[in-house]
């Protein structure tokens, strides 16, 4: 197993694209397909030729791109097995637990009902690597349109599990305004401080935030943090449950300016 090769992109205004690309077999994978346009052009100028899409939900900014890459490369499109009739192209359904070989590197699929309710996420264990796409941002978590609260706090919180290292990749460019939510909650966090200073550098010179790492999203991302005594101080809950604060994070978040 060589190293694969990650290139990443912003299309549309906010949406991530990711590339990842095996040099040992010539083979790349487009997690998501926002916009064929742009992808043909990140491919063209790498060298790279697509062969698979790992789609995560169906909403039209993450499979808008499938048919025309799909008619284009013939690659094999996979994605959830629960909202398959919503993914243009499917090939390969799969859900929660399932695992695949691909081109050598293991792919293990969970579940993460909540943003929709067939939304799934990819990690790669051998590459230390998830794609969690409109379930865990950096410094945030999908907004809830499908799903229960009950659903979402469980489909962010399994992925605490992961080693720290794990890389996370997101499906939007969110962070900077995650960050302000964030410090609204938890203003005394010293390592949320900092990230957001670096979050406003980055982007002041037009870079991208993400990935993160899941051991820095434990330490800052509020939605991971239900637990903390400054979060339930501030949102009046200190003996509510992990998930009533989750919940009241994420309603707190969809009112916040
Ligand atoms: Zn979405
Ligand atoms: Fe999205």
């Amino acid at each position: 197993m060589t190293a694969l090769q990650f290139h990443q992109f912003i299309c549309r205004s906010d949406n991530y694209a990711v590339l990842v690309h095996d040099p040992a077999s010539g083979a790349t994978v487009s997690i998501d397909a926002p916009d064929a346009d742009a992808i043909i052009n990140a491919l063209d100028a790498k060298g790279w030729t697509l062969t698979d899409i790992f789609t995560t939900h169906h909403h039209g900014d993450h499979v808008e791109g499938n048919l025309a890459l799909k008619q284009r490369f013939q690659c094999a499109i996979t994605g959830p097995k629960a909202e398959a009739g919503k993914i243009p192209g499917i090939d390969r359904r799969l859900g929660g637990g399932d695992a695949f070989t691909w081109v050598g590197h293991d792919v293990r699929i969970f579940d993460c009902p909540g943003h929709t309710l067939g939304h799934i996420a990819y990690h790669m264990p051998d590459d230390t690597v998830l794609f969690a796409a409109d379930t865990l941002f950096s410094l945030g978590c999908g907004r809830v349109f499908e799903g229960t609260m009950a659903e979402m706090h469980h489909s962010v919180n399994q992925f605490r599990d992961l080693p720290p290292e794990t890389l996370l990749h997101c499906g939007h460019e969110y962070t900077q305004s995650n960050a302000r939510f964030a410090l609204s909650v938890e203003p005394g966090n010293a390592a949320l401080q900092a990230r957001a200073k670096e979050v406003d550098r980055l982007r002041v010179d037009g870079k991208m935030t993400c990935p993160t790492r899941i051991g820095d999203e434990l330490e800052t991302n509020p939605f991971l943090r239900c637990a903390s005594a400054e979060i339930r101080r501030i949102l009046n809950l200190a003996q509510a449950s992990d998930e009533e604060v989750f919940a009241a994070l994420r309603r707190a978040k969809d009112s916040f300016r």
